[in-house]
């Protein structure tokens, strides 16, 4: 039997640990089931036996370098609170740029047709449907797991999103949308990156030796799936721009630009099928 820790020795534990002092702090709030004011409040509190594992539990795996979201199940993104597990990649705040440049593209009131490609946890997909409740928004992916996650969260939020399984553009074959939106994996295979990364699924992040290639199978496939003047937004990695900006002239996209995120890091760059 492990002595009962106070609220106070709880996250002075985890400091011991190596773990950062909010998410210390959130792991303790899903320990107690209270916010986080409480717990400046019930500095002396000792943690219930029940509690007391739980929170040390999820300790250990915080420390282990597993991210915070997959702990506790949820992560925000745009406002928007996503169920997410180990099967799909934890949406980043840099992805808002994504959401924001599509936004910006559809109009208020009109009837526009959206297609999320890797749709992961929906995140993309259900911000887009969110903040502009008349749009149609088509989401697919290539994992049955992430599907089922994104769809789940569809349900929770009442958002009307109709999901597809399948590669990029093969599920939806003979159709045409407004708007193409991607965060496909585009992280090389071998970047040292990818060690901080080992949690999330390698199929959602690496992409072939130069991380680009389901950004050129996305960017070849588009043309036939967009209507005239219609447009396709990637995300993509901060040394890509360029290479992502090529790839969509080379296949006749016009007003091609690029967009940074709020660390200053180009983030997506899209163009526009000719009319
Ligand atoms: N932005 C993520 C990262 O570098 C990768 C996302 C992706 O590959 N689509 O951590």
């Amino acid at each position: 039997m492990r002595t009962p820790l106070t609220i106070a020795q709880a996250q002075q534990h985890a400091r011991q640990l190596g773990v950062d002092r909010l998410d210390a702090q959130l792991l303790l709030c899903e320990a107690v089931q209270q916010g986080r004011a409480w717990l400046f409040a019930h500095d002396t509190d000792t943690l219930t036996p029940p509690q007391q594992s739980r929170f040390l539990a999820d300790l250990q795996r915080r420390a282990a370098g597993e991210p915070l979201a997959y702990i506790v199940g949820e992560k925000e993104f745009f406002g928007l609170t996503l169920q997410v597990s180990r099967d799909v990649l934890v949406p980043r705040p840099d992805t808002e740029t994504l959401v924001e440049w599509a936004l910006s593209l559809i109009p208020d009131q009109a009837q526009t047709t959206v297609l999320d490609l890797g749709t992961g946890s929906g995140a993309i997909a259900l911000a887009i449907q969110h903040a502009r409740p008349q749009t149609k928004v088509t989401a697919v992916d290539a994992s049955e797991a992430a599907l089922l996650m994104a769809q789940n969260n569809a349900r929770i939020l009442h958002l009307p999103v109709s999901f597809h399984h399948g590669s990029w553009l093969t599920p939806v074959e003979g159709q045409r949308f407004d708007l193409i939106v991607s965060n496909p994996p585009y992280i090389a295979e071998g970047d040292p990156h990818m060690a901080a990364l080992g949690f999330e699924p390698k199929q959602a992040l690496t992409s072939g030796p130069d991380g680009l290639d389901d950004l050129r199978q996305i960017v070849a496939a588009a043309p036939d799936h967009l209507q005239p003047g219609g447009w396709l937004l990637l995300e993509h990695g901060y040394d890509q721009p360029v290479a992502v900006a090529q790839l969509l002239r080379d296949h006749g996209f016009s007003n091609v630009s690029t967009r940074f995120d709020l660390g200053g890091q180009a983030r997506c760059t899209g163009g526009q099928r000719p009319a």
